[in-house]
């Protein structure tokens, strides 16, 4: 946060959608991103946790330019990613690059590894067919994979390797930015360390910024530098990654971490635990939406929406309750 020169910066950032309610009622809007700010800056991983239904897929579509925002600044490497011409998306679209949860759904059966993983090179550059071949295979050695995996179809290979697969996809056309959707939350849990390691000292070596999605905190406290914690579309909280683990401040984020038994959280001021349903987005409740699961709410609580509000140092909290220092 604070970064003079983010490569990534979202300010009010808000994606609406209209939802038919059937033939005779009228359109509801659905505020699936509403008023969300963050940076990433280069060689830093950003990690975005909450429920389903939070909006992290959202803010992700919006990031890898699938969709456009209905209103707000979303800014990535000089581009505003909200008022793109075709051209520029063109060019941005290849700074950008995502991983999947599923590596498999998004690896052609039918081709062999060195052709998909040099796919990105035969649509985007000119380069020869000996020149796409050496980039492939130098990437091949970079992801953990062997020469002669080169020639092999991808059921061949197990979970994480076609992970890898994936991931020396993501990165032949040299991205500044990875969105990571749940990317190894479909592997074993042996397997994902390693992955996630691979991960790491990849973004050392090509100083990556990762905009990390996931709902495994303990994956998060080992790879992220700061956290953004949503809730129907809206940030809860957000600040660096061992403040929030160490010391959580929104009722949300200590539920969320509560909910997670194995993860060494020191400093947790109560035990709260996450009941009911995430209420449905498209009647979220009025003032604070977390207010229907919140053991601290209010009269006030229950009528006026908290603003993200700075804690000491970088650390930002959108609840009442924290600001009337009664939590
Ligand atoms: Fe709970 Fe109120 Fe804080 Fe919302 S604003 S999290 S309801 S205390």
């Amino acid at each position: 946060m604070n970064d003079p020169k983010p490569l990534l910066e979202a300010r009010n950032l808000t994606r609406f959608y209209s939802v038919s309610q059937g033939m005779f009622q009228s359109h509801a809007e659905v505020k699936a991103l509403d008023g969300v700010s963050f940076q990433v800056s280069a060689g830093k991983t950003l990690a975005v946790v909450g429920e389903s239904g939070c909006g992290k897929s959202t803010l992700a579509r919006q990031v890898t330019m699938i969709e456009r925002a209905t209103s707000g600044q979303l800014e990535f490497d000089g581009f505003d990613l909200v008022k793109l011409t075709d051209q520029q998306r063109k060019e941005a679209r290849q700074r950008v690059q995502m991983i999947f949860q599923n590596p498999f759904g998004s690896l052609n059966p039918r081709k062999k590894v060195g052709s998909i993983i040099g796919e990105p090179l035969v649509i985007n550059t000119a380069l020869s067919k000996p020149e796409r071949e050496e980039r492939v295979r130098t990437m091949m050695g970079k992801v953990g994979l062997r020469p002669e995996h080169y020639q092999r179809y991808p059921h061949m290979f197990s979970g994480g390797q076609r992970q890898r697969i994936a991931i020396a996809r993501a990165l032949m056309l040299e991205p500044k930015l990875v969105v990571a959707d749940e990317p190894v939350s479909a592997l074993d849990v042996s397997v994902q360390a390693q992955v996630l390691n691979l991960l790491m000292d990849i973004q050392q070596e090509m100083n990556l910024a990762f905009l990390f999605i996931s709902h495994d905190l303990s994956v998060v406290r080992h790879i992220a530098d700061e956290v953004l914690v949503m809730y129907l579309g809206k940030v809860a909280e957000y600040g660096a990654t061992e403040q929030i683990f160490q010391q959580p401040q929104h009722p949300y984020t200590r539920a969320l971490l509560a909910s997670t038994p194995h993860l060494k959280v020191q400093n947790r001021k109560e035990h709260i635990v996450l009941s009911g349903e995430i209420p449905s987005p498209l009647a979220p409740p009025p003032g604070c939406v977390f207010h229907t699961r919140c053991p601290h709410a209010n009269p006030r609580c229950r009528s006026e929406i908290p603003l993200l509000l700075s804690l000491v140092g970088e650390r930002r909290v959108a609840c009442h309750g924290i600001e009337e220092g009664r939590i």
